[in-house]
C-alpha cells in the first residue's frame, strides 16, 4: 500500500493535474490520455478494486463521476464520452487503487469500441442462468 501511486498523488508526494478534490474524492487528468482531457476519479481511501469499495462510497463517487464527466465534455467540446473502470489485471487494471476513467470522445477520433462476439444457439440462456444464480 505504501507504493500505491494514487495514494501518493492524494498525499501530494507525486504531482498531478488536479481538477477536483473534496473530503472523499479526487479527480485529475490521466497522464497518458486516450483523448486529451481524459480524467480519473478516485476515492481518497485506498481500495484495490470496484468490488472492495464500500457501497456508500461508490454511490458517492458515481455522483462525482457524473459531475466530472459533464465538465470534461463541456471543456473539450466532446461529442460524447466513455466511462470505464478496469477491474483486475485481465481487464487491464494497472493501478490497484479503484478508479473511474472518463474519456472524451469525438465523432472523428477514429477509436473503436469493444470487439463483439456471437453466442451459439442456447448459449445466451446458459450464461443468463449462471449469472442470475449469483445475485
Ligand atoms: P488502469 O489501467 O485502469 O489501472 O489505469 C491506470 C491509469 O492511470 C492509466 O491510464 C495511466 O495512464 C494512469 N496513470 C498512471 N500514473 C499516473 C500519474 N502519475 N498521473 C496520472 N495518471 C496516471
Ligand atoms: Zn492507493
Amino acid at each position: 500500500m505504501e507504493e500505491c501511486i494514487f495514494c501518493k498523488i492524494i498525499k501530494g508526494e507525486i504531482p498531478c493535474s488536479k481538477i477536483y478534490e473534496d473530503e472523499k474524492a479526487m479527480a485529475f487528468l490521466d497522464i497518458a490520455p486516450i483523448n486529451k482531457g481524459h480524467a480519473l476519479v478516485i476515492p481518497k481511501e485506498h481500495h484495490e478494486t470496484f468490488e472492495e469499495l464500500p457501497d456508500e462510497l461508490s454511490k458517492y463517487l458515481i455522483e462525482i463521476v457524473k459531475k466530472i464527466s459533464i465538465a470534461v465534455k463541456k471543456a473539450t467540446n466532446a461529442d460524447g464520452y466513455n466511462i470505464g473502470m478496469n477491474v483486475g489485471k485481465a481487464a487491464g487494471q494497472l493501478v490497484f487503487h479503484a478508479h473511474w476513467h472518463i474519456m472524451p470522445r469525438f465523432n472523428d477520433d477514429g477509436l473503436k469500441t469493444w470487439p463483439q462476439k456471437e453466442y451459439e444457439e442456447g448459449e445466451m440462456d446458459k450464461f443468463k442462468e449462471q449469472i442470475v444464480k449469483f445475485l
